[in-house]
């Protein structure tokens, strides 16, 4: 719709909406597994039988091994308002979304009130990833400890993620080898023009935070206070994106792949190898959206929010950091280089180990870098220096279990020549090391679905909320998309 002057105001929420929020948010009903692909769109599309008219399912594309791709729009037909994206499974090994997807439909279509309320139009896209997804499903269902989430993990390599393989053109970095769920995506941001985006990813181990793309006014407070009313903590280690903007503890501004590309020129290292597409968020910004996405772990630790000094530096904990990540980068790579002559059919795990092996270098790198920053000499914190050694943990069990999965799908399919199959054994002798020092980690606490549905869900209304509310106090629709949008 064309911007105009004389576009109604917005009414605006209730005062005290944040109260509401906080309430909703605990009312998610216990979860005991995440579903598969095929068990959550068979919900959704009980959901649009139950609510014929309110939902309406229709497909948006087609996933590379061609499964459909399907977007449920949810609310009043021919009603103004705006329209809300919320997109679940844009990573793949994230499926807290999956059941915050399904749960925000379900409220929308059972809280009448609610939803006029809100006066927006709902498209949910469930699954946008389903192949990613299926190959994730062995640890779905549990136990749900983290060895055996690493053992079953599967995360595509960034170029064949949905999130971070937008066009773009940035100096020298290129990148336009869109995925056919990414074009998807692409086709329904610009189809809908999102006032509100909400991409459901989630973390692994330690605390929530989030990511936003602009301060909407009240709405930073809420988010900040919304994980205490669940009884859960808010992240305050080491931010997974150094160089995100930090609106409140646990807040950040979205990360972009253009300041990552500037950093590490800056600091004399190679921009273009660790850039590849840019987000959803940065795509839809040439529609005015504003985008959340909250984080969520599986597992937390109370030294996930301890912000005591640790009695090290923080350029200490980098270096240590950086030291760990090449060694255990260098055996992963040794066997993939021995590997890779015997190994002739492309699979997923395979283009995501030649993708993330050659990582552990590149960020021991960077670590490196920036353990020299004059700034680094500072005392660490508890919670950072748990975060930086966990990231180790998190490697080696993410990437290095991708690798025997790799090495092992021609042992499996009792293809793989000797020597492959001997790499194969010495994958999984270093794996099961790393597994048992992982275990060894004392004091984690794994973390009850519902409640972090209930965070994706609250910040999902706060975000809507919030965006009501400033729209109505402007008493004009939103404002004009920005000219000259990269594309
Ligand atoms: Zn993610």
């Amino acid at each position: 719709m064309p911007e105009t002057a004389t576009a109604p105001a917005r009414q605006a929420p209730a005062p005290g909406w944040q109260e509401e929020v906080y309430r909703r948010a605990g009312e998610v009903p216990d979860i005991s597994a995440f579903p598969t692909v095929d068990a959550l769109l068979a919900d959704f599309h009980a959901l649009a039988a139950e609510h014929p008219g309110l939902v309406r399912p229709r497909r948006v594309g087609t996933s590379r091994l061609g499964e459909p791709l399907e977007a449920f729009t949810i609310g009043e037909a021919g009603a103004d308002g705006p329209a809300h994206l919320v997109v679940g499974g844009v990573h793949p090994n994230e499926p807290i979304g999956a059941c915050t997807a399904l749960h925000l439909a379900r409220l929308l279509c059972d809280d009448e009130g609610l939803r006029r309320r809100l006066g927006a139009t709902w498209h949910v896209v469930p699954c946008v990833d389903p192949d990613g997804a299926r190959l994730n499903e062995g640890w779905f269902a549990g136990p749900f400890d983290r060895g055996h989430y690493a053992r079953h993990f599967y995360r595509p390599a960034p170029a064949e993620q949905v999130e971070w393989s937008f066009p773009l053109a940035y100096e020298k970095a290129y990148f336009d080898q869109t995925t056919s769920e990414t074009f998807a995506l692409m086709r329904l941001i610009d189809d809908v023009r999102p006032e509100l985006m909400v991409t459901l990813h989630n973390g692994e181990m330690g605390g929530v935070y989030y990511y936003l793309s602009r301060e909407v006014p009240g709405l930073v407070p809420a988010l900040h206070a919304l994980p205490g009313h669940l009884g859960l903590r808010l992240a305050r280690g080491e931010p997974e994106d150094p160089l995100a903007p930090l609106w409140a503890d646990a807040v950040f501004g979205m990360a972009d792949v253009r300041s990552h590309y500037d950093h590490r020129e800056s600091l004399g290292l190679d921009p273009v190898g660790m850039v590849q597409g840019t987000s959803s968020a940065d795509y839809a910004s040439r529609h005015g959206t504003t985008s959340l996405v909250a984080e969520l772990p599986y597992w937390s630790h109370p030294a996930a929010d301890d912000t005591s000094e640790s009695g090290r530096t923080y350029a200490d904990v980098l270096r240590e950091k950086a030291d760990a990540l090449g060694a255990s980068g260098r055996e992963l790579a040794d066997l993939l280089a021995e590997a890779e002559p015997l190994l002739d059919q492309d699979t997923p795990f395979l283009r995501a180990s030649r993708a993330f092996v050659p990582m552990f270098a590149s960020l021991a790198e960077q670590e490196r870098a920036r353990s020299g920053a004059p700034d680094a000499s500072r005392p660490a914190r508890v919670a950072e220096v748990f975060d930086a050694e966990d990231l180790v943990r998190c490697f080696r069990l993410r990437y290095g279990g991708m690798l025997v999965r790799a090495l092992g799908a021609p042992v499996a399919a009792g293809t793989a020549p000797a020597l492959l199959r001997r790499l194969h054994a010495r994958a999984v002798a270093l794996y099961e090391r790393w597994q048992e020092e992982a275990a060894r980690l004392e004091g984690t606490e794994l973390l009850p679905i519902a409640r972090l549905v209930g965070v994706q869900v609250g910040s999902t209304l706060a975000a809507a909320l919030a965006l009501q509310a400033e729209q109505s106090a402007a008493g004009t629709d939103r404002p004009p998309s920005p000219e000259g949008s990269p594309s």
